[in-house]
């Protein structure tokens, strides 16, 4: 097993990694060797909600920042890192770097086990993977609506994956995740947020020059005014750091 030093910077108390999509991809595959062997691994993907939500929650913080993989979601972060000249070279969570990581799964033979969203969404997602990914080795899908998530631990247990993506919303994913690593012993659990949703479908996603412009956003509360609220964090997340800049 060799150690890699990792980039990252440092938004608000908040580890990040400075990295790329392909080294990402590089690290994940790693993580899974080392979690399979050691201790089991863990990626969580900051946006300003996040980290504006860590500030207020210790313990969350704490999570974040015991991650093994902290790639940067959301082009607000990419704003506050250059307020902060703290230097992010790109937004590489998301979506993206999940379907990336499903197909790394699908070549290399990784089981995955999927772990949240509403029930029709987990459905849906089912068929879509079958399509777009039709070697991947699907080890289970539960919907994150159940009442009691212990059963899902044991199910966890049972079935053994390699990857298991859990996407709750913040701060539940992290924090369950955080709470079952070394019972479940999953090598690698990723906290996904509504990647489930935006992967089956259910929701749409911006148009692709949206997205290169960093309007994803913009369009989200296109389709979804009642975010509005949600969105508010970008404002207080740049307050945040001009008051640090202070
Ligand atoms: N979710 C869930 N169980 C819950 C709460 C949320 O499975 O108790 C799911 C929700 O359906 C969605 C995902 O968690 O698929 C992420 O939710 P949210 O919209 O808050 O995520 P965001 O993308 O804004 O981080």
């Amino acid at each position: 097993m060799y150690k890699v030093s990792r980039n990252t910077v440092e938004i608000l108390g908040v580890k990040i990694d400075n990295l790329k999509v392909g080294e990402a991809l590089e690290r994940i595959e790693q993580l899974i060797e080392e979690g399979r062997r050691g201790a089991p691994k863990y990626i969580i993907k900051p946006n300003t909600e996040i980290v504006t939500y860590a500030q207020s929650d210790a313990q969350f913080k704490k999570i974040l920042n015991n991650a093994d993989l902290a790639p940067p979601d959301g082009v607000g972060l990419m704003i506050g890192s250059k307020l902060l000249s703290s230097g992010l070279s790109q937004r590489v969570g998301g979506p993206d770097l999940t379907e990336a990581i499903l197909k790394l799964a699908e070549d290399k033979g990784y089981s995955c086990y999927f772990y949240g969203a509403k029930p029709k969404v987990i459905e849906k997602l089912s068929l879509v993977l079958k399509k777009r990914f039709p070697k991947l080795k699907i080890a289970g899908l539960r919907h994150g609506y159940v009442e009691k998530d212990e059963s899902v631990v044991v199910e966890i247990k049972t079935v053994k994956p390699d990857i298991l993506f859990v996407a709750l919303g913040y701060p539940k994913q992290e924090k369950w995740i955080a709470t079952n690593l070394n019972d479940f012993k999953v090598p690698l659990s990723i906290a996904e947020g509504g990647s489930f949703d935006f992967i089956s479908g259910e929701t749409k996603r911006a148009p692709y020059w949206m997205r290169k412009l960093g309007l994803e956003w913009l369009f989200r509360l296109i389709i979804e005014p009642g975010r509005i609220r949600r969105q508010m964090a970008l404002p207080k997340f740049l307050w945040l750091i001009f008051s640090k800049r202070k």
